[in-house]
């Protein structure tokens, strides 16, 4: 038998052991990590929301009010008044007949993959949608087939191939992708879904707060939503709290209750946490939400502007990733910039393909022009790359 500490020195051997940082600070665009105060390219909280005081509050006058957990799964006595406001609050806001909410954006991958298709169905997945919906794909025992990245010629043979033999055909793709910073080819996509007769889920983990009018995502920005049935997403990300959602008819949110696993065999969150994820989604479409997108938006302008020449474009998203290839170069490069008092992760395999290795430079509301001065200088000699 191999010994745990062989596999971990191999691991170490390859550069791709992982070890925890420790942030002693609240997040924000500057956090103090491992005891020394960065700035943060690295979160996912693209417009400060994690710190918005408006949501803490929320959050600390509902355990007043709800108390500290849920004690039971969403099925036996766990789904509170919070978990119905916050489902309403999504479904309302995302033009659906109803919503589900899910502890985290993982368990909402698996729950409704797993949910929805099983032994008999197809699953389609792009090659680069997140490790939760590849999970979901392999634990729901339906026939998981791949299409290269926005592959639309091979996506349209796959299901001219699967809709016969499969009782249920399921189109996953996200909208903006979270470690290449770019978009889904939606239109393309639906229209093959609509002329196979297939269902799609659209993951917007990293569209949610950064495109459309009211922040909802690259499908409110496409006016696309009739034709998703699946609208996934997170709280933990642009909504700055935490837990992950789906909306679309009645009848997809009761077969995940049924059936989807991750939601039943699960304690339900706490209702604090439904409470300020709320508090977040009302914030994140209003006015102010609006301002903060703009923010976004101005910063990630300025901070292409700030690189040379062959960076220039402005990126899809709040994602730019800074490619290397080599995982040491990449590591090193991070390591480089974090004793420079800047912190941006190298991403390396299994998160990415290998022999593309990464640093993934996230950018928020709350940077100030300092901040972007500092990343494009400290990345000013890497041009190269
Ligand atoms: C982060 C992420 C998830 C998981 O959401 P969590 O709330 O962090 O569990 C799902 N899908 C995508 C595309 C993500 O980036």
């Amino acid at each position: 038998m191999r010994s745990l500490q062989d596999e971990l020195s191999e691991l170490e051997r390859h550069s791709l052991r992982r070890e925890l940082r420790w942030v002693d600070s609240e997040q924000d665009r500057e956090i103090l990590l491992d005891g020394q105060r960065v700035v943060n390219f690295a979160s996912n909280d693209y417009l400060g929301l994690a710190s918005h005081p408006g949501i803490g509050s929320a959050m600390k006058d509902a355990v007043d009010e709800w108390g500290a957990g849920s004690s039971a799964s969403r099925l036996i006595t766990g789904s509170m008044s919070p978990h119905r406001d916050l489902e309403k609050s999504i479904a309302k806001m995302k033009g659906c007949e109803a919503a589900l909410s899910f502890s985290t954006g993982y368990a909402a991958s698996v729950a409704t993959v797993g949910g929805l298709v099983g032994k008999g169905d197809t699953v389609i997945l792009d090659k680069l949608v997140h490790a939760s919906l590849i999970d979901g794909a392999h634990l729901s025992g339906a026939t998981v087939r791949v299409f290269p990245h926005n592959g639309m010629g091979k996506l349209e043979r796959l299901l001219d191939g699967s809709v016969r033999g499969s009782e249920r055909v399921l189109v996953v793709t996200e909208s903006v992708f979270s470690m290449d910073g770019d978009v889904a080819l939606l239109e393309e996509i639906i229209s093959l879904k609509n002329k196979y007769g297939a269902m799609l889920l659209v993951d917007e983990a990293h569209g949610l707060g950064v495109y459309g009018e009211s922040g909802l995502g690259l499908v409110e920005h496409l006016g696309c939503g009739e034709d998703v049935d699946i609208h996934m997403g997170t709280l933990g990300k642009a909504a700055g709290v935490a837990g992950g959602y789906i909306a679309g008819s009645q009848a997809i949110m009761d077969l995940v209750m049924n059936k989807g696993r991750a939601f039943i065999y699960s304690t339900a969150p706490p209702p604090a946490q439904a409470v300020a994820a709320t508090k977040a989604l009302e914030i994140l479409t209003s006015t102010e939400g609006g301002e903060r997108r703009k923010l976004l938006w101005d910063n990630l302008e300025k901070l292409t502007s700030m690189f040379s020449s062959t960076r220039t474009l402005t990126p899809a998203s709040a994602i730019i990733p800074w490619m290397v290839g080599e995982v040491d170069a990449a590591v090193q490069l991070s390591n480089k910039l974090l004793e420079q008092g800047v912190f941006v992760p190298a991403i390396r395999y299994p998160t990415v393909p290998r022999g593309t290795a990464r640093l993934r430079i996230t950018v928020t509301a709350n940077h100030t022009e300092d901040d972007l001065a500092r990343l494009a200088q400290e990345l000013g000699g890497y041009e190269r790359y």
